[in-house]
């Protein structure tokens, strides 16, 4: 059996090998799930990603980025790339830095922060041991919605992300989050659901910042976390989500269609990779 250190320590040569090395058989009992399939190890990482990044590489590349023209790029004191354990089976992703990561340069260390964090240690685990990420990682100016074209923008870094730390669960935490991976469902009914889509487990549960407004979700985020340890243990038994949730980056790109969006910087459509779907479903 092939351990998960080093089947990751290996170099892949691009999204096809990546899609073939992540079988039941590299990862034994592990149940890593089939990797997010064909739109994480998709067409660009097989057109321009020669070489799997590493998280560092990937937080490099998202520090030194600059001049795309888009406002929570240009306008970041630090862009947030995300932090936690690079092996980390549980991937929190949220929704952009706010003004306190804006200026340290990390995730969720303001007040949704710390509850967070108290959630994390709820189910008897720790920050070191997650990794914390956002779809977009520059903050919207004046914590404004993220735009469709910014997060389409912020895509591929996040898609690295997923691809090198390869979780066993995503956690998606609030509707923005939510939407992006989950097209076309309602934080208050479908938080606390969990749902494998494309071969990836995913839990969706209400935003930390949330319960700051709204006290008693507090007790609903508390509810769901404590799923996040048994749904670990039995992810492999997690069925496939119907096909009928239509395939993200389709919704996406129509919906930007149909706004007014005004990218000032070619914008990287991650496309729909077919090649390989029918092997993850
Ligand atoms: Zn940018």
């Amino acid at each position: 059996m092939v351990s998960k250190h080093r089947a990751r320590s290996q170099p892949r040569g691009d999204g096809v090998l990546l899609q073939e090395d992540s079988d039941a058989i590299s990862y034994g009992n592990r149940q890593r799930p089939p990797q997010v399939g064909g739109y994480v190890a998709g067409p660009s990482c097989g057109a321009e990603q020669k070489q799997l990044k590493t998280i560092d590489q990937i937080a490099d590349e998202i520090r030194a980025h600059k001049g795309c023209g888009f406002e929570p790029c240009e306008k970041a004191t630090n862009m947030v790339p995300g932090e936690g354990n690079p092996n980390a089976d549980v991937l929190f992703i949220g929704e952009a830095p706010g003004k306190n990561e804006d200026l340290q340069g990390r995730p969720f260390v303001g007040a949704a922060g710390k509850l967070l964090d108290e959630l994390i240690a709820s189910i008897g685990m720790k920050r070191d041991d997650v990794f914390i990420a956002n779809v977009l990682k520059g903050r919207p100016p004046g914590n404004r919605d993220p735009k469709p074209e910014e997060i389409e923008h912020s895509w591929p870094w996040l898609r690295d992300q997923i691809t090198a730390i390869r979780p066993k669960l995503i956690v998606l935490l609030g509707r923005h989050a939510m939407d992006w991976f989950l097209p076309d469902l309602k934080i208050s009914a479908d938080h606390g659901r969990a749902k494998r889509f494309r071969g990836q487990a995913y839990l969706p549960v209400y935003h930390p910042a949330a319960a700051l407004y709204t006290g008693s979700l507090k007790d609903t985020l508390l509810d769901d976390f404590k799923q996040i340890p048994k749904l670990l243990e039995k992810i492999g038994e997690l069925p496939e989500e119907s096909p009928e949730i239509e395939p993200v980056f389709k919704l996406k790109v129509r919906k930007m269609l149909n706004q007014d969006a005004k990218p000032t910087a070619p914008v990287e459509l991650a496309k729909q990779d077919t090649t390989n779907q029918e092997s993850l479903l």
